[in-house]
């Protein structure tokens, strides 16, 4: 699996140097606005260094990755959307949100997904040996992931972990309160995630994230589209002929296109 974030993290000191704050700072302002979800118009690169100024100084930091799922359901749940409308960077995760950014005429310059941040912000952990908390997804699955990131990325420090499936976030609360991990990947699915991060998010300044299906690629379970479909913008395609069942996934991307071009 090729993350297009490696070869940034390896330069990375030698870009901090050249990419100035003020810099970052008005590269990441400027958003597209889609289904009234202020996106982020920015590279891959310039965002994950930011997100190292956001880890080095302690900020707060909530990232939503949305896909038209996302961006569909929190058009019909005003509240929900609220919710995302709250966090400091939505970023364009899936080819069909750029898709919409070119058909308002405001093109976004990358697909910026969950999966990716993830495993960038996993590198730059395993560089400053940072804490990490992994929630979400099935018990056996999350034990894969945690195995698999404590493999790869030796020299993190895994705080914590909890799987999806939980009836009650107490004991969770109270371990993120009491471990203060630097960053937060929720694996809930939305709107769950989300939900979870924007109502405990203070407990701690980190960097919550909401990373989806993220764990059961990590752990190996499910592959991630080989990198051809990825360069031609066809992972949905892959995971739909790996996944028949994820059809129900796509009724959405009609109406999706339709509010684009008649919300606007
Ligand atoms: N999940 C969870 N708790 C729940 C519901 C879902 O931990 O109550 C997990 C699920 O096991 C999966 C992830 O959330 O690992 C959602 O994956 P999906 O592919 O649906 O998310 P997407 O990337 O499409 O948002």
């Amino acid at each position: 699996m090729i993350n297009p974030h490696v070869q940034l993290l390896k330069t990375f000191t030698y870009r901090k140097l050249i990419i100035s704050n003020k810099e970052l700072t008005l590269t990441l302002s400027k958003t597209i606005t889609i289904l009234n979800l202020p996106f982020i118009n920015t590279t891959n690169q310039q965002f994950i260094s930011n997100l190292q100024k956001k880890i080095t100084t302690k900020q707060n930091t909530f990232i939503v990755t949305a896909n038209p799922e996302i961006a569909v359901y929190a058009y019909d749940h005003p509240q929900f959307q609220k919710l995302v409308q709250t966090a400091d960077y939505i970023t364009p995760d899936g080819i069909g949100i750029i898709k919409a950014s070119q058909i308002i005429q405001q093109p976004l310059k990358e697909r910026i997904t969950g999966f990716d941040t993830l495993t960038s912000l996993l590198e730059i952990a395993n560089n400053s040996s940072l804490k990490v908390y992994l929630l979400g997804a099935k018990p056996e699955v999350l034990q894969k992931t945690v195995k698999n990131v404590k493999k790869k990325y030796p020299k993190l420090q895994l705080v914590g972990s909890h799987d999806g499936y939980f009836s009650d976030d107490q004991e969770i609360v109270a371990d993120i309160k009491q471990l203060q991990p630097n960053i937060v990947a929720v694996a809930l699915g939305y709107p769950k995630q989300e939900e979870f991060i924007a109502q405990h998010r203070q407990l701690c300044p980190a960097i919550w994230i909401g990373v989806g299906g993220s764990f059961d690629v990590l752990s190996g379970t499910v592959k991630r589209a080989p990198k051809i479909f990825q360069k031609l913008n066809l992972e949905w395609l892959y995971r739909f002929i790996s996944h028949p069942s994820r059809l129900s996934r796509f009724k959405n991307l009609p109406r999706f296109i339709y509010l684009v071009k008649h919300v606007h």
